[in-house]
C-alpha cells in the first residue's frame, strides 16, 4: 500500500497572490543548502544599536523540512508526519499577506529561504516497513559511531551514512543538526517544520554548538541555551534500548547533554492527564519549570494574564543574554482547532493563542530557533497545515518588527 499520495490532495480553495494582492511566496526562496548565501556579517554586526542594521539582524529566515514520522512511530503514535513539511508548503504558498492592513504589519523586508527538506519523505514501501520494523539491541559499535558522527560532523559533503545499519532516522536527525547548525552559522533563524518532535533534540544541538562556536570566535563566554517546549507531554522518555531516540524523548536527550543547564529549560502547557509523575519529577530534579495547562489557565482567570501573555513572561525570564529555541508541539493545541497531530487531545491551547505565541516568539530578539512538530496530515489535511501555516506567518510578522526603523 501507498501511504503517500503521488499528488497529495491537500485543497480548500484559496486564492492565489496577485499583484494587488502580494502573499508570502514574494518574499521566500528556495535554495540549496550548499549554496546558501551567507550573510552572517550582516546580521552580526548588526548589533551596533543602528535601527537600519538592526533591522537586518532578523530579517533572514531559513525554512527546513523533517519529513519523518519514524520517531512518532517508534513512541506509539499515528503514522502520517511524514507529509507534515509538505502540506505546511502547500497553502504557506498562498496565505500570508505582505502588508496586514488588520495588524500595520511589513513583511516585505523579511527574506525567507526555504532549504527544502533533510531527507526524501519515505516512500510508501519504506514507511509500511517501518511498522513491523523491530528496534533490535544495538551493536555498541554502531551506537558509538553514532554519538561520535554527531558530536562532530557539520558538513553536508560527507554525511556518515547510517541508513544500511538501520540507522535511517539517526541519519535524518544528523542531517538536520548540520542544517540548522549550517544556517544558524551562515546568519539565519532557523524555522523546523516536522515531522516528528525528535526532531528538536538536533536542533537544540545545533544551536548549543552554534553557540560554542560563536564563543570561540568572538573569544567570549557562549551565551546560555534556554529551551521552553511548548506540548500537551513533557517528552523526557529514556531512550529505546538505551540509544534509540524517538518522538517521546528529545527533551530527556537534551537534559542530558553536557552544556545544558537544566534550569533554562520549560516545559509549556503540559496536560496532567498524559505527562507520568515521573517524568515530571525527572523535568523537576534537573532544575526545568514546569507550567500545566490547567495552571495557566487559573492564571488567566486570577490575574487576568491570557496564556500568551504568560508565555511572554516565560521567554522574558531567561536571562538577557541567553539565546532562546520555542519548540512547539502542535498536539498542544486542542483537537477541534488542530485534530490533524499523532496523538490528538479534546484540551488544549486555543489556534488564537498558538498563533499569538508564535508571533511573540517571532518579535522576541533573543529567540534564534523555532520548531513545530507532529503536523500530520494523515489524521486531518487542511485546518492543521493552515494552523501551521498561520503560525509561521504570524512568526515571520513578529520578526519583521524588531529593529524597525523608527
Ligand atoms: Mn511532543
Amino acid at each position: 500500500v501507498d501511504l503517500r499520495p503521488k499528488d497529495p490532495a491537500f485543497g480548500i480553495a484559496s486564492p492565489l497572490a496577485s499583484d494587488d494582492d502580494p502573499r508570502m511566496n514574494k518574499i521566500m526562496t528556495q535554495v540549496a543548502l550548499e549554496k546558501l548565501p551567507d550573510v552572517s556579517a550582516v546580521t552580526t554586526s548588526a548589533a551596533s544599536g543602528d535601527d537600519a542594521s538592526n533591522h537586518q539582524k532578523f530579517q533572514y529566515v531559513a525554512l527546513i523540512g523533517f519529513p519523518s514520522d519514524e520517531g512518532t512511530l517508534r513512541n506509539g503514535g499515528v503514522a502520517g508526519g511524514y507529509q507534515g513539511p509538505s502540506a505546511f508548503r502547500f497553502y504557506l504558498k498562498k496565505k500570508g499577506t505582505i502588508f496586514n492592513n488588520e495588524t500595520k504589519e511589513d513583511i516585505s523586508h523579511m527574506r525567507i529561504v526555504d532549504l527544502g527538506d533533510v531527507i526524501e519523505p519515505y516512500s510508501g514501501e519504506e514507511h509500511q516497513n517501518l511498522r513491523s520494523f523491530k528496534l533490535d539491541e544495538p551493536q555498541d559499535e554502531n551506537v558509538k559511531a553514532v554519538l561520535d558522527a554527531a558530536l562532530t560532523w557539520d558538513s553536508l559533503t560527507s554525511p556518515p551514512k547510517l541508513n544500511d545499519s538501520g540507522y535511517r532516522l539517526e541519519e535524518a536527525h544528523l542531517r538536520l543538526e548540520g542544517f540548522a547548525l549550517r544556517a544558524l552559522m551562515l546568519g539565519y533563524h532557523p524555522f523546523c517544520i516536522g515531522g516528528s518532535n525528535d526532531q528538536s533534540y538536533p536542533n537544540a544541538h545545533a544551536a548549543l554548538r552554534y553557540l560554542r562556536n560563536q564563543s570561540a570566535l568572538q573569544n567570549s563566554k557562549p551565551r546560555p541555551l534556554c529551551v521552553i517546549n511548548i506540548d500537551a507531554h513533557l517528552d523526557v522518555r529514556p531512550l529505546l534500548h538505551g540509544s534509540r531516540a524517538h518522538s517521546g524523548s528529545p527533551f530527556r536527550q537534551l537534559l542530558q547533554t553536557e552544556g545544558f543547564e537544566g534550569k533554562h529549560f520549560v516545559e509549556f502547557a503540559a496536560q496532567g492527564g498524559q505527562c507520568s509523575r515521573n517524568h515530571a519529577e525527572y523535568v523537576e530534579s534537573k532544575g526545568g519549570r514546569i507550567y500545566w495547562l490547567d495552571q495557566l489557565r487559573e492564571s488567566a482567570r486570577s490575574q487576568g494574564l491570557t496564556v500568551p501573555q504568560q508565555f511572554a513572561n516565560v521567554l522574558d525570564s531567561f536571562p538577557s543574554d541567553a539565546a532562546i529555541f520555542v519548540s512547539f508541539d502542535i498536539d498542544s493545541v486542542k483537537g477541534c482547532d488542530a485534530p490533524g497531530v499523532s496523538c490528538p487531545s479534546p484540551v488544549g491551547l486555543e489556534a488564537w493563542e498558538a498563533i499569538e505565541m508564535a508571533h511573540t516568539a517571532g518579535a522576541h530578539p533573543r529567540v534564534i530557533l523555532f520548531d513545530l512538530s507532529e503536523l500530520c496530515p494523515k489524521v486531518e489535511k487542511d485546518r492543521t497545515p493552515l494552523l501551521a501555516t498561520f503560525m509561521f506567518y504570524a512568526y515571520i510578522r513578529g520578526r519583521s518588527k524588531l529593529g524597525q526603523r523608527k
